[in-house]
């Protein structure tokens, strides 16, 4: 369920009426809902009802400030993977205390800074990074509070760019060797052991993996604990998934029924990591076509946006639903078209689908795009990067402006042997005479 309907025709972001944010932004622009993203979280919240459990939104599925902070409103702490993702959730009003550091390459600056901070939690990955963590830790003279990522080594049946929790993955301490690791950490110096991690990919359509792989980390923290770790924290990760075409994901209810089921009474606090769950269908990308191409083999609808704004399609080979914002006449008819960008490549594509044929001009709307969207965009073909605007009931608000190309230009600058300035070239012709 989402906030975005149509109304007599058209398109609304909850009260707002689509085409005229495109009249005030312009196009491509991401829209994002309120209302969804609240509803998202509590249907997940609601979830995990009975359980002691904590939801720190994965920063990285949507990172802008304001899409974290209507989250922290309604209690979400934050999963952030780098030093900007953690300032993005400081800035938005999540408190130090509410933030685990997740990442497989943590550096030493990042891991000051967070400790300084004072996260909750750092997920170290790998034996390598506790012995750094330790020292960064030591020198500082704070004590991190570390859990340990393991890789239990299950196949998560997702798409291979975002599978995790196999041993080929990058991810997390080899099964193995987790009790070595645990058991070097006890003894180094500015390590405090809280817990144990795991996360196994994202998009899951299934509770099997996640059911084994929790299982296997249940049975864990018991042998670790019997070990003598005081185990405190058990952090699940994120990862599952939402329906973009007619996949047909467990629901929230399904997986928190199955949590509690197979983590019972471990007495621990929970710490959940959605990101895709609580963002993707809370936003879409509004885009204009710019011009119908008849091919011999296919209709092409060339639209405003691109590869760039959405990486999605050709990175994943990801389908997102495209619908007019202005809902064609009862009986229009379907025709199959392929909607593309305007970028040299072949691969910028947003798919092939059956829409009544749009014309010059008029607005898409590219579905489930809230999430692994704006974060991934960038500038190819020296293309404006694409706002972000946020809607709450009647109101909407530009969350991010759109980064021009002055904006970029005047970022880049020539060097000296190449600039028209005068005593710049003067300085080089002497040297070329010496
Ligand atoms: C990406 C990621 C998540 C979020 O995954 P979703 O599929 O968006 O829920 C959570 N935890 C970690 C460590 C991640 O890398």
């Amino acid at each position: 369920m989402d906030h975005f309907q149509y109304r007599s025709g058209e398109m609304f972001a909850e009260e707002v009426p689509i085409s005229r944010l495109a009249d005030d932004v312009g196009t491509p622009f991401y829209c994002y809902s309120t209302a969804t993203l609240k509803r998202h979280y509590r249907v997940f919240a609601d979830a995990l009802n009975g359980l002691d459990a904590s939801i720190c939104y994965a920063v990285k599925a949507n990172s802008n400030i304001a899409v974290i902070a209507a989250l922290a409103r309604l209690g979400a702490g934050a999963d952030v993977v780098s030093i900007g993702e953690m300032k993005r959730a400081l800035v938005a009003g999540v408190p130090a205390a509410n933030i685990l550091f997740s990442g497989v390459g943590k550096t030493e600056d990042e891991m000051a800074s967070a400790l300084k901070a004072g996260v909750l939690q750092i997920n170290v990955e790998s034996a390598p990074e506790l012995e750094t963590l330790s020292t960064v830790a030591s020198s500082l003279g704070i004590d991190a509070n570390v859990a340990i990522r393991v890789n239990p080594d299950v196949d998560a049946l997702t798409h291979e760019k975002i599978s995790t929790g196999k041993s080929e993955n990058k991810f997390g301490v080899d099964w193995p060797e987790v009790p070595g690791v645990y058991a070097r950490a006890a003894a180094l110096p500015g390590i405090n052991v809280t817990g144990v991690a795991v996360h196994i990919g994202s998009q899951l359509l299934d509770l099997d993996p996640f059911r084994q792989a929790y299982g296997m980390v249940v049975d864990l923290v018991r042998t670790l604990r019997a070990d003598g770790h005081r185990i405190e924290h058990l952090d699940l990760g994120g990862g599952l998934g939402i329906p973009y075409d007619n996949e047909q994901p467990p629901s929230p209810k399904e997986y928190g029924t199955m949590v509690k089921e197979v983590v019972g009474d471990l007495d621990c606090k929970i710490f959940f990591e959605p990101g895709r769950l609580i963002a993707g269908n809370a936003g879409i990308l509004v885009t204009r076509v710019v011009r119908v191409k008849k091919g011999t083999a296919r209709t092409f609808i060339i639209v405003d946006a691109a590869m760039n704004d959405l990486v999605r399609p050709t990175l994943y080979n990801a389908h997102h639903a495209i619908v007019p914002v202005n809902e064609a006449p009862d009986g229009a008819k379907l025709t199959e078209v392929e909607v593309v960008g305007p970028i040299c490549e072949t691969g910028d594509t947003f798919g092939r689908q059956f829409l009544p044929e749009p014309g010059e001009g008029d607005l898409l709307a590219i579905r489930t795009a809230g999430a692994y969207g704006a974060v991934m965009a960038s500038a190819y073909n020296t293309r404006a990067l694409v706002p972000e605007v946020m809607v709450n009931g009647a109101d909407a608000s530009v969350i991010r402006d759109r980064i021009s190309v002055d904006d970029m230009l005047s970022r880049e600058s020539l060097p000296d042997w190449l600039s028209d300035d005068e005593e710049a070239r003067g300085q080089e012709q002497k040297e070329a005479g010496d």
